[in-house]
């Protein structure tokens, strides 16, 4: 695969580059009010959607053709260059009459190859850059298939938006960022521009300045970050978007962090780090819940807490495995241990 920069350097000055703008483009006032305060700002790069995937029907689905003309005015009042979201081969077809500098592919679309089969084939033939959201699911083939799907139409300027993943059970985040997800992305395919969506992995707006700086921290080029003049009327995403004010708040924090930092490959393992432990923790709840369904189980058919074949059964298979995996095997021994005695003291309070 050969790629180009997404965007020209001598438009964008220096790296990290921050596309900004309101989840949905509402009304003229609050697309070009949420714009101009973003210019002065110094925000070159702007996002509004105009058709909007909602989960559920009956929420604002988007202003549709007529935002068009309200980026077209924002490209002429403040110089920034505009984008929106395309789902169809109609968006695109507008997108383009309209002049939009770039377009993204929604995390539902990318989720979908036959749709993103038909965009890439209404994009052939043109040269504008395409990001494209992850889909919804934590699955890289289906996001490095959506990207290779309109590299084969021709569109050599190629980005990559990590906006989170779907998971049954949410903690903190809306969409659980499984930032190992994008880093293996960034592995296989090296030379696709990295854009972090903090806005979208949060829903909150006040997880929004960690999550920039855990990306600037893993290396994405850019940031897109949904900023609306008053959030808390927001007919899409409320609760996740911020003031133009807010974000450059944020950025002057990020850039003053950067230079900072002196050695950011340890701060991006321990985000690593950090991930993983998160990850052991929900196993091992998920793990103490079946042990607890085990014990219902032991207690009504009159069986002991302790069975000693099935735990030697534990044991050695996950010993096995540590041998495989090149782990100390006295040291998986010790955790299997502690985590079989938890179990057991779980299942005795049962009886
Ligand atoms: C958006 O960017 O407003 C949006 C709908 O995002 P996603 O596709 O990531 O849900
Ligand atoms: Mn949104």
């Amino acid at each position: 695969m050969e790629l180009q920069p997404i965007f020209n350097k001598d438009i964008l000055g220096n790296q990290p580059f921050i596309i900004a703008g309101p989840c949905s483009a509402e009304t003229e006032r609050q697309t070009l009010d949420t714009a101009c305060r973003l210019a002065e700002n110094g925000i070159r790069l702007f996002r509004a959607g105009i058709w909007k995937p909602r989960t559920k029907p009956g929420c604002f689905e988007g202003i549709g053709t007529e935002g068009l003309k309200w980026l077209q005015k924002v490209k002429q009042q403040t110089g920034m260059l505009v984008s929106t979201e395309v789902a169809t081969p109609q968006h695109v077809r507008q997108a383009l009459d309209y002049g939009l500098d770039f377009i993204w592919i929604g995390a539902r679309t990318t989720s979908n190859p036959f749709a993103v089969q038909e965009i890439a084939d209404s994009l052939a033939g043109h040269d504008i850059p395409v990001l494209v959201k992850n889909p919804i699911s934590p699955d890289i083939a289906l996001w490095t298939g959506a990207i290779e799907r309109l590299y084969n139409a021709g569109i050599k300027r190629l980005g990559a938006i990590h906006r989170g993943f779907t998971s049954y059970n949410r903690h903190l985040y809306r969409n659980t960022p499984y930032w190992e997800i994008p880093i293996e992305l960034k592995m296989q395919m090296p030379q696709l521009t990295m854009i972090c969506d903090p806005s979208h992995i949060g829903g909150k707006r006040e997880l929004v300045a960690d999550l920039c700086i855990q990306a600037m921290e893993l290396r994405f080029n850019g940031l897109i970050i949904e900023s609306h003049i008053n959030p808390d009327e927001a007919w899409s995403d409320a609760g996740q978007q911020i003031t133009p004010d807010e974000l450059k708040y944020i950025i002057s924090h990020i850039t003053e962090k950067n230079s900072k930092t002196v050695d950011k490959d340890i701060n991006s393992l321990r985000t690593q780090i950090d991930e993983c432990d998160e990850a052991l923790v929900e196993l091992l709840a998920k793990r103490m819940q079946l042990a607890k369904e085990i014990g219902a189980f032991k207690k009504h058919n009159n069986m002991s807490v302790l069975q000693q074949d099935r735990y030697n059964e534990i044991l050695k298979k996950r010993m096995a495995q540590a041998e495989n995996l090149s782990l100390d095997k006295d040291f998986i021994k010790k955790i299997f241990q502690t985590i079989h005695t938890a179990s057991v003291n779980e299942q005795i309070k049962l009886k």
